[in-house]
């Protein structure tokens, strides 16, 4: 039998999110002794959060579209999807037991639609391979001896490792772990680090009192968004959106949420226009509103002839005045392009996601920080951002292996001799 060199290397992943577990798995499987720190008294707590929603783990789309949704960071994450992409995930998945399924629009989700059994399975997994798992450890930074400082229980103690993975999340959902607060411990290191950003968030719009007391939690179905973007560009998309007490959040907002986001920083607002009936044009609309109503109502008119009505109706008469609701050709424009002014996001902790983190320039190739040899970052605190559909989750798969595989081949390059 040959002996292994790497056993006699140890690692610290720090954060148990996918990422910093895909990494552990890695290390732990190249026979490297691996020990996973994290703050919170269990790991992967948003991992259980995402599993609320089913766990839409990845997509399906052909891997020429899904790599276009990491946007500007397309170049960046594309590689490290080519070495993990979405059905070699899935095949990951399934060897720890867990089924999946393509849904509706392509999604894919375990088929019990929970996180629980498959982090169950794969925390077993992790320590049957010898992954020492240490919870209610803060990562403080390092000491002036570049030891690895963690607060225990109030007290603080020092950990030395040959290589460190950070996995430390992005900066919502505070109360999961991921708080954002590494950002000053690598900044002090002259690592580059772009601000976090809310991505995959609501957006805030003055509602009414009247509007918010009677339309919030409602859903706005089938509906097209469009806008000009701060580069001029029309963004357009059809979905669903929800309506919410401060405003509008859901899955057609967050599919736009990068350029909605940047365009407010850039403009201090953003005015996006909704076309109520997307299967309808102007002339239709206009045709079918000019029919005689008798003695029905203007809504009731709106509900028989276009088929607007609930959350559609009351968002024309939150917008239009009562001349302008009984005005054929005025209600038939706002039907087809209403306008709604985005004030600012909803605050970071509330999004399912954020952009911003280490900059990909910060890190070579195999996501090693150029100015911290030996130290690699993966998941969601890295500088990238997709919209929901299982890119996030894949994405933070993909990096936590990258960084995984990185750190044993610097093990084995300047390590072993
Ligand atoms: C409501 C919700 C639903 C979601 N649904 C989906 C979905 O269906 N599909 C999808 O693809 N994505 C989804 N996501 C996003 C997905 O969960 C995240 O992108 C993913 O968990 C990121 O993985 P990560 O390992 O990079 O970070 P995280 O999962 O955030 O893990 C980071 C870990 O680091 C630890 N940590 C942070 N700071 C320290 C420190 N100083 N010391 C020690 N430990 C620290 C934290 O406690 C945490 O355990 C959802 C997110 C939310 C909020």
């Amino acid at each position: 039998m040959t002996e292994n060199k790497l056993a006699s290397f140890s690692a610290a992943i720090i954060g148990g999110g996918p990422a910093g577990l895909m990494a552990a798995e890695i290390l732990s499987q190249a026979g490297v002794q691996v020990g996973l720190y994290d703050t919170m008294p269990s790991v992967g707590r948003k991992f259980l959060l995402a599993g609320k929603g089913g766990l839409n783990i990845t997509h399906a789309e052909p891997f020429a579209n899904f790599v276009t949704r990491y946007g500007n960071s397309q170049a960046d994450i594309e590689p490290l999807l080519n070495d993990f992409n979405p059905q070699m995930l899935r095949a990951w998945v399934s060897e720890l037991g867990i089924t999946t399924f393509v849904g509706s629009s392509q999604r894919v989700f375990p088929l019990e639609m929970k996180a629980a059994p498959l982090l169950r399975a794969w925390l077993h997994r992790l320590r049957a391979a010898g992954v020492k798992i240490h919870t209610r450890h803060r990562w403080l930074g390092w000491d002036t001896k570049q030891a690895l400082r963690f607060n225990h229980l109030e007290t603080e103690k020092t950990v030395t490792a040959d290589i460190v993975v950070l996995a430390l999340g992005g900066g919502s959902w505070a109360k999961l772990g991921s708080d954002g607060r590494w950002l000053p411990l690598l900044t002090e290191r002259n690592i580059a680090i772009a601000p976090l950003q809310a991505a995959n968030c609501g957006f805030i719009v003055a509602w009414s009192d009247v509007f918010r007391e009677r339309f919030a939690a409602e859903p706005l179905k089938s509906v097209t968004l469009s806008f000009t973007d701060v580069s001029g560009k029309l963004q357009q998309k059809n979905g669903e959106l929800m309506l919410t007490e401060s405003g509008v959040e859901g899955s057609l907002i967050y599919a736009l949420s990068a350029p909605l986001r940047d365009t407010l920083n850039a403009q201090g607002s953003v005015t996006v226009y909704l076309d109520l009936t997307p299967d309808k044009d102007l002339a239709r609309v206009t045709k079918e509103l000019s029919r005689p109503r008798g003695s029905k109502s203007m809504s009731n008119h709106l509900r028989s002839k276009v088929g607007i009505s609930g959350a559609k109706s009351g968002l024309l008469r939150e917008f239009l005045s009562a001349s302008e609701f009984a005005d054929q050709p005025k209600l038939a424009a706002a039907i087809k392009s209403l306008p709604l002014e985005l004030t600012s996001t909803r605050p970071i902790d509330e999004a399912i996601s954020t952009a911003g983190g280490v900059c990909f320039s910060a890190m070579d190739a195999k996501l090693m920080l150029k100015n911290l040899p030996g130290v690699f970052c993966a998941g969601e605190m890295l500088d990238w951002e997709a919209p929901t559909g299982g890119y996030l989750l894949s994405a933070a798969f993909a990096s936590g292996r990258a960084a995984g595989l990185g750190a044993v081949n610097w093990l084995q390059t300047e390590k072993v001799n």
